[in-house]
């Protein structure tokens, strides 16, 4: 089984989102200055004897040209998603569209399920968690709900394929992982390999390292359920251990830039 990480680019967003209270005023600094930063976006391909899985589809190629809604923009821009369109990231790493046997997604977030598009009137499966997709069309076509759902991303004809359990088979050595707390219906994976170490894909249950490192909570905006989200770090902690795995955060852009020489 061979992973390969794809570039689709960079989110710019203040710090305080994905790390809370990290810029804060205080009496003895009153006005700091906020740190804006850069997130990475990537999927994954997971080239299995089994099939080829393509985990998330990122962001839609037309993000910065009026598809995302403004202010949504405005808070999470993310310029470059036409240069990293699917098309062009697959090709990077020796892949095209018609190669993807099974689509999972992570969760339905608009940059996550932007590419979902490509799959629109085909078979391929698209593996998603019940409460996602309750939560995203409750989301995206009512006022309740949260803001990063489009359904223009994710109301296609699609092979949906929607998974209740709490942890699901997907192949061989790939197994799905309910992760609540960014999102209800956030799914992970546990990948075990033969000859390398094993992966747990955590996906937004930690933007950045401190987030699982350190448990730095998000900013609120990015927790629809902060105790789940705790619990699922938990939950995700006792896995590394007893697998001995290495840990994938959800935009690290660090983390990403050693990913991209190999896992
Ligand atoms: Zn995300």
């Amino acid at each position: 089984m061979e992973l390969h990480v794809l570039d689709r680019g960079r989110i710019h967003a203040d710090l305080n989102f994905a790390l809370d209270g990290e810029v804060a005023a205080v009496h003895s600094d009153r006005s700091p200055e906020l740190e804006y930063a850069e997130f990475a976006v990537w999927n994954l391909v997971i080239d299995h004897p089994e099939a080829t899985i393509l985990w998330d589809t990122g962001s839609h190629p037309e993000a910065a040209e009026g598809y995302w809604p403004a202010p949504l923009f405005e808070a999470f821009a993310h310029p470059d998603a036409g240069e990293h369109d699917l098309e062009t990231a697959l090709d990077e790493v020796g892949y095209s569209v018609d190669d993807i046997d099974c689509v999972v997604q992570s969760h339905l977030h608009l940059d996550h399920a932007g590419g979902l598009y490509h799959f629109d009137g085909t078979d391929v499966p698209v593996y998603a968690h019940r409460r996602e997709l309750e939560h995203a069309y409750l989301s995206a076509k009512s006022p309740a709900g949260g803001d990063a759902y489009l359904a223009s991303d994710f109301d296609h004809d699609l092979n949906w394929q929607v998974i209740d359990q709490n942890r699901y088979h997907l192949a061989d050595g790939v197994e799905l992982l309910h992760l609540p707390g960014h999102t209800p219906g956030l799914l992970g994976a546990l990948i075990e390999r033969e000859h390398d170490e094993s992966v747990l894909v955590a996906g937004d249950v930690a933007f950045l390292e401190p987030n699982y490192e350190a448990e730095r909570s998000m900013g609120a905006s990015l927790l629809y359920d902060s105790r789940a989200n705790e619990e699922s770090v938990a939950f995700l902690k006792d896995l590394q251990k007893r697998y001995d795995a290495r840990v994938i955060y959800g935009h690290d852009l660090e983390q990403f830039e050693q990913l991209r020489d190999g896992l």
